[in-house]
């Protein structure tokens, strides 16, 4: 079997369907979707746009500014403003695909103010989380208009033509029995195929993320940057077991919510004494480290939460965290809750230029696939505000490349599965990973995760199973990055370095 397509989309997250649906609106016919799952789309309770009527003056600039200064100001300042100027197409355009949005009793739209802003301009629903909402709509009215949506469908290489061009690529069919590799054609390839996933370990990541996809793009010749930058959700449910993994929202903290020692201590008021609201998420997982490094942590690496004097309204207006405490047998209005850092998205990724295109031609990047926005830390409720400008503003510059004009070549369909390869290595990679690339870092684990991952790269088996290759390659260069980055900047933090060190103020490239 062979597919030809226009445009081949990989994923269906918030970044995949922004960019389908501005592409269907600019009239381009023939767009697919490839995909085995929906990514961390569904999950996303919070989302950021500076409205006209922000009640508190808030302004498209003043959105790139915090996001430049969340990022520790190594973000990629072009892309980064055009995002903010560009924040109100982004709302319009959920809206136009059917997406809607909290609103107060006196009819203004609901806003929050979640870590890392100078304003609340963080958009919600309270009935159901924002992102099933998106997908539940704009998925059915994506297939009404005519894009093609490949389900249980997962890419597992780029075809890279002789002049250095991307052609498509190949997929399999998940849990399909017998079923077979083929190539799609496209000349352009959108990669929106989400973070690291699990590459860690335990994250808060669905497991259709892989995160393997960052070698995938590095085998074709993509350059990559800011992989060191891994986003850890500071507050996530550490127990009990029913809700372990699930993100107390850090909105909590802007509703009220604070955070405790094993002393009592709101040990963040000594770092930010006008309160926890709006901290951002990098400080607030130093101060956790810190205090779990004295002693005055949780049993289980963390510390506590304490949301008991908040009014069960609002607690139930966060009704998937509310609900999943409750049915795991934890009271939030009656007890602490214990929470810690967990992996949960990324800042790095595919290298891109002003049309979100990659330095090979042909391959566009999106959402958490693509690098350089974020910088060093993200601020909270971005991830999905940046998935879909950037899946808005790539549709628009795949219009200005000329890209959808081009001839495709054929290519044999190469694909190596070896489930024995996966058996020994996968594990061993996300110990190796989980390791060397948490929270903190020093320069001895990272340089034994650089040479343990190369060993496994370096492997005969290896090559039997793309999967593992790719993964092996994913984690080697987070660690090769991590290891280069001689300093503390926001999600990063070197226990051997831990200043920040104005020398690192600019884009290291992989
Ligand atoms: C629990 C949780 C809560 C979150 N809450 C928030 C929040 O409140 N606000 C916020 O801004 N962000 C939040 N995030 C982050 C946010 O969900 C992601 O950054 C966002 O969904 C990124 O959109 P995306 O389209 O780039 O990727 P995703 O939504 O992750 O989608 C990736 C897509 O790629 C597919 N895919 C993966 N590998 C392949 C492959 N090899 N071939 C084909 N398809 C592939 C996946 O199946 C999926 O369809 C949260 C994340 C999690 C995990």
């Amino acid at each position: 079997m062979t597919r030809h397509h226009k445009v081949a989309i990989a994923g269906s997250g918030l970044a995949a369907l922004a960019a389908a649906a501005r592409l269907h609106e600019q009239g381009v016919k023939d767009i697919a979707i490839y995909a085995d799952g929906l990514g961390g789309t569904p999950y996303i309770a919070a989302i950021n746009f500076v409205l006209p009527d922000n009640p508190y003056g808030d302004t498209p600039e003043q959105y790139a500014k915090d996001m430049l200064a969340a990022g520790y100001n190594i973000g990629n300042k072009e892309l980064v403003r055009e995002m903010a100027a560009n924040t109100l197409r982004g709302y319009e355009l959920l809206c136009r695909w059917g997406v809607t949005f909290a609103h107060n009793n006196d009819g203004s739209i609901k806003l929050r103010h979640v870590s890392g802003h100078t304003y609340p301009r963080s958009l919600c629903q309270t009935t159901n989380l924002i992102g099933v909402e998106i997908e539940k709509v704009m998925l059915k009215r994506l297939e009404e208009a005519g894009i093609e949506f490949h389900r249980h469908s997962v890419v597992v290489s780029l075809l890279k033509n002789d002049s250095g061009k991307i052609d498509g690529f190949t997929v399999i069919e998940e849990g399909k029995s017998g079923g077979e590799p083929y190539n799609v054609y496209a000349p352009v390839v959108v990669a929106s195929w989400g973070g690291v996933g699990n590459l860690l370990g335990t994250s808060t990541y669905p497991d259709d993320v892989k995160g393997n996809t960052l070698g995938m793009a590095k085998n074709a010749g993509a350059s990559l940057v800011d992989l060191e930058f891994i986003e850890f959700e500071p507050m996530v449910m550490m127990s009990p077991a029913g809700a372990v993994g699930e993100p107390c929202p850090t909105a909590m903290l802007g509703e009220g919510g604070y955070l405790l020692n094993s002393d009592g201590e709101r040990f963040l008021l000594e770092v930010r004494p006008q309160g926890e609201a709006g901290a951002p998420k990098s400080l607030i997982n130093h101060e956790i480290w810190k205090q779990v490094a004295k002693g005055k942590g949780n049993p289980h690496g963390g510390i506590w939460v304490d949301l008991r004097h908040i009014d069960v309204n609002i607690l139930k207006a966060y009704p998937w965290f509310y609900n999943r405490l409750i049915q795991s047998g934890c009271d939030p209005k009656k007890e602490l809750l214990e929470v810690g850092p967990m992996p949960h998205s990324f800042s790095g990724g595919i290298r891109i230029d002003s049309n979100y295109e990659s330095d090979v031609p042909g391959l566009f990047a999106i959402g958490e696939a693509c690098g350089g926005l974020h910088g060093a830390c993200r601020c909270a409720g971005n991830a999905a505000s940046q998935a879909t400008l950037s899946g808005l503003l790539c549709a628009e510059g795949i219009m200005r490349t000329g890209e959808l004009d081009r001839t495709v070549s054929e290519h044999p369909v190469v694909y190596n599965h070896d489930d024995s390869v996966r058996a020994k290595y996968l594990g061993e990679l996300q110990k190796i990973a989980g390791h060397a690339l948490g929270v903190y870092r020093n320069g001895t684990d990272l340089q034994a995760a650089l040479e343990a991952t190369q060993r496994i790269i370096d492997a005969p088996d290896t090559a039997n199973d793309d999967l593992t290759a790719q993964t092996a390659l994913a984690i080697h260069l987070i660690a090769k990055a991590a290891l280069n980055r001689k300093e503390s900047r926001g999600t990063h933090n070197r226990t051997d370095y831990p200043e920040q060190n104005p020398d690192y103020e600019k884009e290291f490239v992989y």
